[in-house]
C-alpha cells in the first residue's frame, strides 16, 4: 500500500468513515500514518487485583466469572461482570451500552485499564465503571500482546480511541511502504532509527523508551528537511541570483539621517549598519529585523529605502493593513518631503484609473517608493528597477507572499523584513531559517514603563472615570473589545454597544469615535484621522487597532473582556500606548468568572513587559502547538518537533542540515525528497 493511496481502500473504512475522518483532515494513508498520538496509557504494566489501591489508575486482566444485567436508579442500563485474576475479584460496570451484551460472557477474558474503586455491595472488593479502555481478548491473543503502552489519539465521539487503534492496526497489516528520507550517513551519525521503525514505534511502542527513539527520529526528519529547505533557499538565491550591489552611504542618506528629530539607539544603529553591509555586497540581502512593538523599526526601513533610491532603484514597503499602510505612508511623506523621492500609495481601494495610472508610474520609474498592503504582489504591479523589498509585521505573511513580491523585478532585489512578533530565539531558526537577523531588544530612551493593571467588571465605573480625568487633562484613550463570535453563548457587548453605552454615559461631552472591521475603509480612515488629529479623545474599537497604530498622545488604553485576547495579542494591543512622554496605563478588565489559567495569563500582562518573555510565558501556559499555530509563518506545520522543548534536537537538524549543504549527493537526495514531500507547498515556498 502506498502513502499517497487513500484511506477508504482499508479495511473497515466505509464512506461514511471516510467522511468523517476527513473532516479530521485524513484523507491519505500518510495523513494517518502521521497522525500521532498525543500520550500514551501505559498498560505496560499489570496491577494483580488484590493489590490495587483504589482511586489510583491501574491496568487489570481477569476471566468473567459472572455477568449480570440491570437498571441503575436513573433509569440506566448496566451491565456488570465480574472478574478473576486469580488474586481477587473485581466489578466491572458499563452503562447503556446493551451491543456488548452479546460480547462479554463467562469466560471471556478482558483486559481493562482505569480508575477501581471500592464496590458497592455485590461481589468483588473493587469496581470499575469509568474504564478509559478496554479490550476483549481474542482466545489466540495472548495477555503479552496487550501489555504496552497504549496510544491516546485525538479523538472524536463517533471515532474513538478504539477505532483509532484498530485503524492503525489495519494500516499497519496493510504494510505500507513507508521509504527512508533521511540521507544514510545523517541517520547513522546522528544515530536514529529508520523511518519505518520510527512510525511502528511511535503507534505501537512496547515501551517509553522506543517512544522516545521514535519521537526523536521523527522530530528530527521534520526539522532537518525543513532546515535543508531554506538553506537551500538561501544558497539558490545567493548563487544563481545576483543581487544589487548598493553602493556606500552617501548624500542623501546622510540627508535624511540628519533629520531625524532623534538619535538611533544602540540596537538600532548596530541593525542599520548591518543592513548597509547587507545592501553593498553583492548577493542579494536577506534580513530580519526583530524588535518589540515601538523599538523603532520604522525608521531603519525608511533609511534602507532612501539608500536604494539614492542609488538608482525603487523600493517597496508592504504592510499588513491599509491603515497601517497609510500611516507609513504619511510618515514617509513627512520625513522625506523636500528630498526629491516620488512615493506612491498602492491600496486595494483605488480607483481603476487612478491604479492603472500607479502601474504606470511604477514601470516606468516616475516613483521611487511604493507604500502599500498586499495590493503590491498582484499580477500586473511592474517595477522597472525594484531594489529593495521591505515587510513590515512579516507574521501576517506567508513566506509564499514574500517570494511572490521577490519576482517582481528582473534582478533579485534586497529583502527586509520586519516583525514585532516576539519569536523565541530557537523558534526563529525554524520559520525564518533562510533569514539573517538583526535584534532590537532596548526602546528608544525617555519611554516610561506602561502601568498594566488586571480589574473586575465591577470596578469599570470607577476605571472609566480615571479614563475621563486623564481625558480632560488632554490625552485620549482607547477601548478595546473583542469580535463576537456566534457560537459563544455568554452575552458580551459588542464594540457598538460599549461605544454608545460610554459616549451617553461617563464620556458625554467628550468626543468618541468608533472602529471596527465591518465599517467601510472610507469610515475607517476618516475616524482614524480625527483621533491622529485628536478631534476624537476616546477611541472604542476592535482588534483592528491591534498593528502599528502610532498615535503617541494615545496614552490610556482600557480591554473589556480582557481573557478572550491571546497573550501575544494583548502585548501587540498595548503596544499602541506607551509611545509619549506621559505615563501610560493599561487596564485589562477581565470576567469575575474568569477560568484560572486566564487569570494567570493576565497576571503575565501585569507583571511583564518585555514581548520575549511574555511570548515565552505564553507558550509554556498554551504548549507551542496554539502559538506557533496561531502565526501564520507559511511553513508546513509541525506535526510532531515541539519548538520549545525539542530545541536540542532543532540544534542537531540545524547542523546536519549544514552538513548535508557541504555533500553534494546528500543534498541532491534531499532536495529530491523535499519536492516529493511538500509538492507545490514547498515549491511554493522556493519559488523565487
Ligand atoms: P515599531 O518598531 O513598532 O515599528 P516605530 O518604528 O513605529 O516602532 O517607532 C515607534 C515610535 O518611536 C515612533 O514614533 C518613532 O518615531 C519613535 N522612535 C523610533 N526610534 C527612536 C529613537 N531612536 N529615539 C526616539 N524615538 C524613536
Ligand atoms: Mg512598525
Amino acid at each position: 500500500m502506498e502513502l499517497e493511496q487513500s484511506i477508504q481502500y482499508l479495511k473497515g473504512v466505509g464512506p461514511k468513515k471516510k467522511a468523517m475522518l476527513q473532516k479530521l483532515g485524513l484523507g491519505l494513508v500518510y495523513d494517518l500514518l502521521t497522525y500521532f498520538p498525543h500520550g500514551y496509557e501505559d498498560q505496560s504494566v499489570l496491577t494483580r487485583i488484590s493489590d490495587i489501591i483504589p482511586g489510583e489508575r491501574v491496568t487489570v486482566c481477569g476471566t468473567v466469572v459472572n455477568v449480570s444485567e440491570r437498571c441503575s436508579a436513573r433509569k440506566m442500563q448496566m451491565l456488570q461482570a465480574l472478574i478473576s485474576d486469580g488474586s481477587s475479584y473485581m466489578q466491572i460496570i458499563w452503562f447503556n451500552q446493551k451491543f456488548l451484551k452479546n460480547k462479554i460472557k463467562i469466560g471471556t477474558r478482558l483486559f481493562v485499564t482505569g480508575k477501581a474503586a471500592y464496590a458497592y455491595g455485590g461481589h468483588g472488593q473493587y469496581a470499575m465503571s469509568q474504564m478509559s479502555s478496554f479490550e476483549i481478548l481474542e482466545a489466540e491473543d495472548e495477555t503479552a500482546n496487550y501489555c504496552r503502552l497504549q496510544p491516546v489519539y485525538s479523538a472524536t465521539e463517533k471515532l474513538n480511541q478504539k477505532f483509532f487503534r484498530r485503524l492503525m492496526e489495519t494500516l499497519f497489516a496493510a504494510n505500507p511502504e513507508i521509504p527512508e528520507v533521511l540521507p544514510e550517513n545523517i541517520r547513522k551519525r546522528y544515530m536514529l532509527v529508520g523511518r519505518r521503525q520510527a512510525f511502528h514505534q511511535i503507534h505501537f511502542p512496547k515501551s517509553r523508551e522506543e517512544v522516545e527513539q521514535a519521537r526523536k527520529r521523527l522530530a528530527f526528519e521534520e526539522l532537518y528537511l525543513i532546515q535543508c529547505g531554506l538553506l537551500a533557499l538561501k544558497r539558490q538565491i545567493c548563487e544563481k541570483h545576483k543581487g544589487i550591489q548598493h553602493t556606500l552611504n552617501s548624500t542623501l542618506v546622510q540627508k535624511v539621517f540628519s533629520n531625524l528629530p532623534f538619535n538611533l539607539t544602540g540596537n538600532q544603529t548596530t541593525a542599520w549598519h548591518d543592513i548597509c553591509k547587507d545592501m553593498e555586497r553583492s548577493v542579494p540581502m536577506r534580513r530580519l529585523i526583530q524588535g518589540d512593538v515601538g523599538s523603532g523599526k520604522t525608521v531603519l526601513a525608511m533609511l534602507a529605502l532612501v539608500k536604494t533610491v539614492e542609488n538608482g532603484y525603487q523600493g517597496a514597503l508592504m504592510a499588513p493593513t491599509e491603515i497601517l499602510a497609510q500611516q507609513h505612508y504619511e510618515g514617509f511623506l513627512h520625513s522625506l518631503t523636500g528630498k526629491g523621492i516620488r512615493i506612491g500609495f498602492l491600496s486595494g481601494r483605488l480607483t481603476k484609473k487612478n491604479r492603472e495610472m500607479l502601474y504606470k508610474q511604477i514601470s516606468g520609474q516616475e516613483i521611487d517608493i511604493v507604500i502599500g498592503t498586499h495590493a503590491l504582489i498582484q499580477e500586473n504591479v511592474h517595477f522597472a528597477r525594484l531594489g529593495l523589498v521591505v515587510t513590515d509585521e512579516q507574521h501576517r505573511f506567508g513566506i509564499s507572499q514574500r517570494a511572490e513580491l521577490e519576482k517582481k523585478g528582473d534582478v533579485l532585489p534586497d529583502v527586509l523584513v520586519m516583525t514585532a512578533t516576539p519569536i523565541p530565539r530557537t523558534m526563529t531558526l525554524t520559520v525564518y531559517g533562510d533569514l539573517d537577523v538583526s535584534l532590537i531588544q532596548e526602546l528608544p530612551p525617555g519611554r516610561k514603563e506602561i502601568r498594566t493593571f488586571v480589574r473586575v467588571p465591577n470596578r469599570r465605573r470607577l476605571i472609566y472615570e480615571f479614563v475621563r480625568r486623564e481625558i480632560e487633562s488632554g490625552r485620549q484613550a482607547y477601548v478595546v473589545c473583542p469580535l463576537i463570535e456566534m457560537k459563544e453563548d455568554v452575552p458580551r457587548p459588542s464594540a457598538e454597544e460599549v461605544y454608545e453605552e460610554l459616549r451617553h454615559g461617563i464620556f458625554q461631552g467628550i468626543a468618541c469615535g468608533l472602529l471596527h472591521g465591518r465599517m467601510k475603509a472610507k469610515e475607517k480612515e476618516s475616524v482614524m484621522q480625527d483621533f491622529y488629529d485628536n478631534q476624537i479623545s476616546l477611541l472604542v474599537a476592535t482588534t483592528v487597532i491591534e498593528v502599528g497604530v502610532d498615535v503617541p498622545n494615545a496614552s490610556i488604553m482600557v480591554v473589556e473582556n480582557a481573557d478572550h485576547f491571546g497573550l501575544a495579542q494583548l502585548h501587540q494591543l498595548r503596544g499602541r500606548i506607551g509611545r509619549g512622554r506621559q505615563q501610560s496605563y493599561c487596564i485589562l478588565i477581565s470576567q469575575q468568572k474568569a477560568s484560572e489559567t486566564a487569570r494567570e495569563r493576565l497576571h503575565i500582562m501585569e507583571t511583564t513587559a518585555n514581548g520575549f518573555a511574555l511570548a515565552e510565558a505564553d507558550l509554556k501556559l498554551r504548549g507551542p502547538g496554539q502559538f506557533f499555530g496561531s502565526m501564520q509563518h507559511g511553513l508546513p506545520d509541525l506535526k510532531i518537533a515541539d519548538v520549545l522543548s525539542d530545541v536540542d534536537i532543532l540544534l542537531k537538524a540545524r547542523q546536519a542540515a549544514l552538513e548535508t549543504m557541504e555533500n553534494q549527493e546528500d543534498l541532491h537526495y534531499v532536495m529530491g525528497i523535499l519536492a516529493l514531500q511538500y509538492k507545490e507547498h514547498f515549491f511554493k515556498i522556493t519559488a523565487t
